[in-house]
């Protein structure tokens, strides 16, 4: 039997997490939720001088709005935790694994000092060579007293065993990049334990990563380069390595540089509070470097977790097209049931809706459901099903109000009865039916544009929809 999926979104708490990095948060989830596994969320927080206030709140928050809560985590708790990173380096765990490895000759105690290890990197540059540490604290007379503070590098071997016998490359079959290798000499004597007793993200992440079980890592691919690290870590404490799954980079629209604030990359919050849908938000992030192989654009999310394999996550990069999630999130307003869109819409429609009943919201709604593309743009679309408008308009339009006021006051405002009278009433005053409705439209809704002209009369009944017109004629 292959052994149970348990995986994790590892985000370090040093800034505001943006739709793009919530992107692998949202793949971890899915690979749980497809095979029944379990989604872990762990939060490193070893980089003391990077942490950002607020920010693991910010974190969980997000997750949360989304709909993709972890099973275990700060919030949830769980049996592998804690799950906070500076919490476990209080409970020792990192220096424990530390031990063993100085004990076995793989980690090394370096004090040289920050200068002359800036020496070092500009002589490599100058020589437009990568930096690697030249060793010189692994020899004896370099030694110093255990006291002094001191860093714990790790010894890059000369050979990797890669299960097919020893090999001068670190290799691993990826599950998206397929085979990766990185040859040992170009590797550098990397820092495992910092001088102020905190782990490196390095040695934190392979030692939480077995002991949490985890058993696929999926990040993205800007943590390849560290891969090679963190296998040589596994295979120093002998320990089976999670597979690696490195998802492709997210990029701005016109597909060369990084996702930045212009394209879209604001929080999962603030796209909630624009009115975009939990559900539009996770089809599209799916579709960040995730595809089942059909033209189909929009998923629900019960097929994104029915669908998603790791074999369809592709290697080129994303395009995040904000245009495309708007249009994604119309698609889905349109295509909801009207009760479920007035939950939806309830905290969106204008202030002035909350003395209307159900009845008349679903209404409204109906009227303007074609439409919305996000649930922001309500109360502009709604506000005169609500408050009288004030309209502007000139006097010949003006001129023409009160013939209206007459003959819808015998209506019973029945969509067809409102068109064949205003229709009839075009022709007595010979002006084309555009015009006479436009004046009407604008008088009972202030706007140029809004729904079909004897609907929204119908909806705002006959009382309002008098009283308006008798307000300007
Ligand atoms: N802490 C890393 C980050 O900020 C985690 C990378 C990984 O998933 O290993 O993304």
């Amino acid at each position: 039997m292959s052994k149970s999926v348990r995986v994790r979104f590892a985000p370090s708490p040093t800034g505001h997490l943006h739709v793009g990095g919530v992107r692998s948060g949202l793949f971890n989830w899915l690979w749980a939720r497809h095979t029944g596994g379990v989604f872990v969320l762990r939060i490193e927080d070893t980089d003391r001088g990077r942490l950002v206030e607020d920010a693991v709140d910010q974190i969980n928050d997000s997750l949360e709005a989304l709909g993709i809560a972890p099973d275990e985590g700060i919030r949830q708790g769980g049996e592998y935790g804690p799950y906070l990173q500076s919490e476990r380096k209080e409970q020792g765990i990192y220096d424990r694994y530390a031990k063993e490895l100085v004990e076995k000759g793989v980690l090394y105690r370096c004090w040289c000092s920050a200068e002359r290890l800036t020496t070092l990197r500009e002589e490599a540059q100058a020589k437009g060579v990568a930096f690697k540490y030249d060793r010189f604290c692994l020899q004896e007379s370099n030694k110093r007293a255990e006291s002094e503070p001191h860093v714990l590098r790790f010894k890059i071997p000369e050979h990797y065993d890669n299960s097919k016998g020893l090999n001068e490359f670190v290799n691993w079959d990826d599950a998206v990049r397929g085979e990766m290798s990185f040859a040992l000499k170009d590797l550098d004597d990397f820092v495992a334990m910092k001088s102020d007793d905190f782990p490196t993200y390095h040695f934190a992440n392979v030692v939480d990563d077995h002991l949490m079980k985890i058993s696929h890592v999926l990040r993205a691919d800007e943590w390849l380069p560290s891969t090679p690290k963190h296998l040589l870590l596994f295979a120093a404490f002998g320990w089976e390595a999670p597979t690696y799954v490195h998802l492709p980079p997210v990029q701005g629209p016109d597909g060369r540089k990084k996702l930045s604030k212009r394209d879209g990359a604001q929080s999962v919050q603030e796209y909630i509070t624009e009115g975009y849908l939990p559900e539009a938000l996770r089809s599209f992030l799916a579709s960040l470097g995730w595809n089942d192989g059909t033209t189909q654009e929009v998923y629900s999310t019960d097929e994104l977790i029915k669908n998603f394999t790791l074999e369809r996550v592709q290697k080129s990069p994303a395009k995040f097209d904000k245009e495309r999630l708007t249009w994604m999130n119309g698609y889905m307003i349109r295509h909801m049931a009207l009760p479920q869109l007035l939950e939806h819409s309830r905290s969106f429609l204008p202030a002035s809706s909350s003395g209307s009943d159900d009845k008349y919201l679903l209404e409204v709604l109906k009227l303007v459901q074609e439409r919305v593309k996000f649930l922001n743009e309500l109360p502009e679309l709604t506000d005169f099903f609500f408050e009288d408008p004030k309209p502007a308009l000139n006097a010949e339009d003006a001129g023409r109000l009160p013939a209206v006021t007459k003959t819808l006051s015998d209506s019973d405002f029945s969509e067809s009865d409102l068109e064949s009278r205003l229709r009839t009433l075009a022709e007595e005053l010979e002006v084309k039916p555009g015009v006479l409705f436009s004046a009407i439209r604008i008088t009972i809704t202030g706007k140029k544009a809004a729904p079909g002209l004897f609907e929204t009369l119908h909806v705002l009944g006959k009382e309002t929809s008098l009283r308006r017109l008798a307000k300007i004629a």
